[in-house]
C-alpha cells in the first residue's frame, strides 16, 4: 500500500502540515502534468518535488545549478533516510561507479545533476535505464536571459524534452516577472503547465530603516545585541565587504567577507565557516547568496542602498527561510543614491543607464516613504496586503507622526513656480532647495536666481528636510518630474491649486529624517516566533554542532532551529514525544533521538521546566485577487469618495498616505463594492498606454508594468488600472 501525501510528509520529513500550495503542486505534478512553481525563498519549494519522488516508482531527475548546494540537499535527504546522490565533475572515480550501479539498481528516488551533465554522452539513454519517472529544473530562471542570472547551460535542458517527451516536468524558481514565467515555458517547452504563484509575503521577516550614519559602528551595535545570531551584511564594494569584516573582527565578532575578488578557495572557506555556524556574520557583495540555503539566518542588512526593489526583495529574502522572526535592516542616506546614480555615468548604453537610474530612485523612493515597507514591497509585486497595518515593519510598529506642512509646502512649491515663471525653464529638486537655503552657486548667479522673491525664504530650515519635503510633494503628485535624467520640477494641476488656495498640506513625518535612532535595537515582534526556554535552545544548539561535525554535515542538516526551539519548548521525554516535534521523521529520531532526549533530561535535572502560552495565530494572508471584504478604515474612505473627495484630499483629511487611500478605492472597485468610472483616475491616452504596455508586461506585477512606461505614469493609476481591469474578471 502506498502512502498518502500526508503520511509520508510526518514520516519522512517530521512535518504536520503543508506549506501553501505545497499540495496542490505535489498533485498536479503526480497526476502528470507540467508545473511551474513560483514560490518565495523559504515557501519550501524542494519538498514539492522531493516528496512526490518518493511516491513514484524510478528516479526523479533534479537540476540544479550549484555544485555545493546539490551535496547540501543530498545530506538533507540523507538525514532523513531518503536515497539520493548527486553526479557532477566533483565525484570521479570508484565513487562514481559506485553512485552509478546504485542507479542501475534503482536504488535512489532522488538524482541531482548539473545542467551541462545532461548533454554529456550517453546521459539520456543512462536516464531511460534508470527509469526516470520525472524531471525538476530547479532555479528555472538561470533559463531566461530576462533573468538575473542567465546560466547559458540551462538552454541545453529543452534537450530532455525532446528525448524523453513522457516525462513531467517541474520548473521551480523565487523570481517571478512575466517576462521570465513566459520564458521558462517557452524555453523547457512545457506543455500546458499548471502555474502555481504563491504570495511574495514573508510574515516572520520585519523590515526597518533607520538613517546611515556612522556604517560600521551601527551594524556592530545591531550585532553585538545577537550575540547567538547570525546574520548577513549587504555592501556595495569589495573593500567594504572586507573593511566591514575587519571592523567587526577587531571587536571581537567573527565575521567574515565574501566577493567576487576573492580566490575561490578563501570564497569557498568563508562561505563555509558560515555554513557551521562558525562565522556568525559575513560581510558581502551581493555575489553571496544563491549558493546557500542555510536556514537560520537571523537578518539581513543592507549598510549600503541596493540598487533596485527586485535585489533587495531577493536579498533579504535570505533570512528566515525556517519560518522563524527575523529582521531586514537598511541604512539608508541619500548618499548612497547619488553615488549609485554617479557610477551610471560610466555605462555607454543609454538606454540602460536610464532603466537602472529610474530603479535606483525608486529604490530611495522606498527607503523615504512612509508607507508600511511590507506594502509597499508587495506592491512591486503586485499584491496587496489586507489592513492598515502589517505589525512587521518601522512604519506600522511606530506611531505616525504628522505635522502640519502647509507653509513649508507654499515656500516650495512658490519657488519651483518662480523658477519657471523667471527662467522659462524647470530645474531639479537640487537646484530648488539651493534657491530656497539662499546658496551662492554658480548656476543661481547665472540665472540670476537670487533675485526670486523665494530666495533664501528657507533658511530656517535644513537642506535635507526640504529635500525630503520636495520629494513627499513629487510622491504625492503636487509636483511632476520630467521623465529624463534630469527630473525637472513643474507644478502639477494640483500643485497650482494648492499654491492658489492654500490649501492645508498634513504631512507624514519621513521616520529616515524623524529620528536619527540606532539601528534596529528594538526588536520587532513578528509572525513565526516560537517561545521556548531559551537557556535549553542554547544547550541543543551545542549539541547539535557537535553532531553536525561528527557527521561533517552543516548544522541545519541535523536539525533547524524550529526543531530545537520546540525541543526546548515541549521538554519531550520519549520516542513517542520526540517524533511529535516538527521536523522530527523515522530516520531522524533513530539517528539522533537518543542524544537529545538525553541531553533535554539532564537539563530538566538542574533546571525547572518552564510553560507557554499558546502560540499566537498567523497574521491574515495578503490577497492576491482583490476579493476581501472591507475593514472599517476602508469603508471610512469610500464614504468620502462618495461625497466627490479626490483621492489627495482624502488622504490628506484622514492624515493617511495616498497609497493606502488609492488601495481601498482599488480593492472596492475590483470586488464590485465601488462604481466608479476609470475617468476619475486616468485619462483615455493613459489608458491606451497603459494596455497596450500590459498586453506584453500583464498587470499583476506594477512594478514591471510601471519600468515599461519609462515611469511616466503613477502606480496609483496603475493600481486603478488594475482594479478595473479585475472588475471586468469578474
Ligand atoms: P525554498 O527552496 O523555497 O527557499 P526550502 O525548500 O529550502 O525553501 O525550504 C525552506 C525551509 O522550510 C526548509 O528548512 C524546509 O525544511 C522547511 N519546510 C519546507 N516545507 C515545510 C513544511 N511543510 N512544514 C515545515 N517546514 C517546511
Ligand atoms: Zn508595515
Amino acid at each position: 500500500m502506498q502512502d498518502s501525501l500526508p503520511t509520508l510528509l510526518k514520516k519522512t520529513f517530521g512535518y504536520d502540515a503543508f506549506r501553501p500550495l505545497q499540495r496542490e503542486i505535489m498533485e498536479a505534478t503526480l497526476a502528470g502534468r507540467d508545473v511551474v512553481s513560483i514560490l518565495p525563498t523559504g515557501a519550501g519549494k524542494s519538498l514539492c518535488f522531493q516528496l512526490p519522488a518518493l511516491a513514484r516508482e524510478g528516479v526523479t531527475l533534479v537540476i540544479s545549478p550549484l555544485i555545493a548546494l546539490m551535496k547540501d540537499q543530498v545530506d538533507t535527504l540523507t538525514a532523513n533516510g531518503v536515497a539520493a546522490t548527486f553526479l557532477n565533475s566533483s565525484i570521479q572515480g570508484s565513487e562514481s561507479a559506485r553512485r552509478r550501479s546504485g542507479l542501475e539498481n534503482g536504488h535512489y528516488k532522488l538524482l541531482y545533476a548539473a545542467p551541462e551533465r545532461v548533454m554529456t554522452t550517453g546521459f539520456i539513454d543512462d536516464l531511460q535505464r534508470w527509469n526516470v519517472c520525472a524531471i525538476a529544473v530547479d532555479e528555472a530562471h538561470c533559463i531566461s536571459e530576462w533573468g538575473h542570472d542567465f546560466r547559458p547551460e540551462y538552454r541545453q535542458l529543452a534537450a530532455l524534452r525532446e528525448k524523453l517527451p513522457g516525462i513531467p516536468f517541474m520548473a521551480l524558481t523565487a523570481t517571478a516577472t512575466e517576462r521570465v514565467r513566459g520564458d521558462i515555458i517557452k524555453q523547457l517547452h512545457l506543455r500546458e503547465p499548471a502555474v502555481f504563484l504563491a504570495s511574495f509575503n514573508r510574515p516572520n521577516l520585519g523590515y526597518t530603516i533607520v538613517p546611515k550614519s556612522k556604517q560600521a559602528r551601527q551594524v556592530f551595535e545591531f550585532v553585538r545585541q545577537r550575540p547567538e545570531e547570525a546574520g548577513i551584511v549587504y555592501v556595495q564594494s569589495r573593500r567594504s565587504a572586507e573593511s566591514l569584516a575587519a571592523a567587526l573582527a577587531a571587536e571581537g565578532v567573527k565575521a567574515v567577507a565574501y566577493h567576487a575578488g576573492l580566490e575561490p578557495a578563501d570564497r569557498a572557506r568563508n562561505q563555509d565557516a558560515f555554513i557551521r555556524d562558525e562565522a556568525r556574520v559575513v560581510c558581502a557583495t551581493i555575489a553571496f547568496g544563491m549558493g546557500i540555503d542555510k536556514p537560520d539566518v537571523r537578518y539581513v542588512i543592507h549598510a549600503d542602498l541596493p540598487k533596485n526593489i527586485e535585489g533587495y526583495y531577493q536579498e533579504t529574502g535570505r533570512a528566515g527561510r525556517d519560518g522563524l522572526p527575523s529582521e531586514c535592516v537598511l541604512l539608508y542616506s541619500r548618499g548612497d543614491l547619488v553615488r549609485n546614480l554617479k557610477f551610471l555615468d560610466e555605462m555607454t548604453d543609454a538606454k540602460a543607464a536610464e532603466i537602472a537610474a529610474r530603479q535606483m530612485r525608486q529604490m530611495a523612493d522606498f527607503a523615504e516613504g512612509t508607507d508600511c515597507r511590507r506594502a509597499a514591497l508587495l506592491d512591486y509585486f503586485g499584491e496587496q496586503l489586507p489592513g492598515d497595518n502589517c505589525g512587521g515593519c518601522d512604519i506600522c510598529l511606530q506611531p505616525r507622526e504628522t505635522w502640519d506642512a502647509t507653509t513649508q509646502a507654499q515656500k516650495l512649491l512658490s519657488c519651483v513656480f518662480r523658477i519657471k515663471q523667471k527662467s522659462g525653464f524647470s530645474t531639479g529638486l537640487n537646484h530648488v532647495v539651493e534657491v530656497l537655503a539662499g546658496a551662492n552657486t554658480e548656476k543661481i548667479r547665472k540665472w540670476y536666481h537670487d533675485q526670486l522673491s523665494t530666495y533664501g525664504i528657507g533658511r530656517d530650515t535644513p537642506r535635507e528636510e526640504w529635500t525630503v519635503l520636495g520629494r513627499q510633494l513629487i510622491r504625492m503628485g503636487y509636483i511632476d518630474t520630467s521623465t529624463d535624467n534630469f527630473q525637472t520640477l513643474s507644478l502639477s494641476k494640483q500643485g497650482l491649486a494648492a499654491l492658489m488656495n492654500r490649501t492645508p498640506i498634513t504631512l507624514v513625518r519621513s521616520p529616515v529624517v524623524a529620528a536619527a535612532k540606532e539601528a534596529g535595537t528594538g526588536r520587532v515582534a513578528r509572525a513565526g516566533s516560537v517561545a521556548c526556554d531559551e537557556g535549553l535552545f542554547v544547550q541543543l544548539r551545542a549539541l547539535r554542532k557537535r553532531l553536525a561535525d561528527a557527521a561533517g554535515v552543516p548544522p541545519y542538516v541535523v536539525f533547524g532551529d524550529i526543531s530545537l526551539r520546540h525541543m526546548a519548548r515541549g521538554y519531550p521525554r520519549n520516542d513517542r514525544e520526540f517524533l511529535s516535534v516538527p521536523g522530527v521523521g523515522a530516520q531522524k529520531l533513530a539517528s539522533y533521538g537518543a542524544d537529545f532526549l538525553r541531553e533535554i533530561s539532564a537539563w530538566l535535572g538542574t533546571h525547572e521546566r518552564l510553560t507557554f502560552a499558546e502560540e499566537a495565530a498567523p497574521p491574515p494572508a495578503p490577497k492576491m485577487k482583490s476579493e476581501n471584504g472591507m475593514n472599517a478604515s476602508a469603508l471610512e474612505t469610500l464614504r468620502q469618495f462618495a461625497e466627490g473627495k479626490a483621492i489627495v484630499q482624502i488622504a490628506e483629511a484622514r492624515a493617511m498616505s495616498r497609497g493606502t487611500i488609492a488601495q481601498h478605492l482599488a480593492l472596492a472597485i475590483a470586488s464590485g463594492k465601488l462604481e466608479a468610472s476609470a475617468r476619475d483616475f486616468y485619462t483615455m491616452e493613459e489608458e491606451a498606454a497603459i494596455r497596450a504596455a500590459a498586453a506584453e508586461h500583464g498587470y499583476e506585477r506594477l512594478g514591471p508594468l510601471h519600468e515599461a512606461l519609462g515611469g511616466a505614469i503613477t502606480y496609483e493609476k496603475l493600481h486603478m488600472f488594475r482594479a478595473f481591469e479585475q472588475r471586468e474578471r469578474r
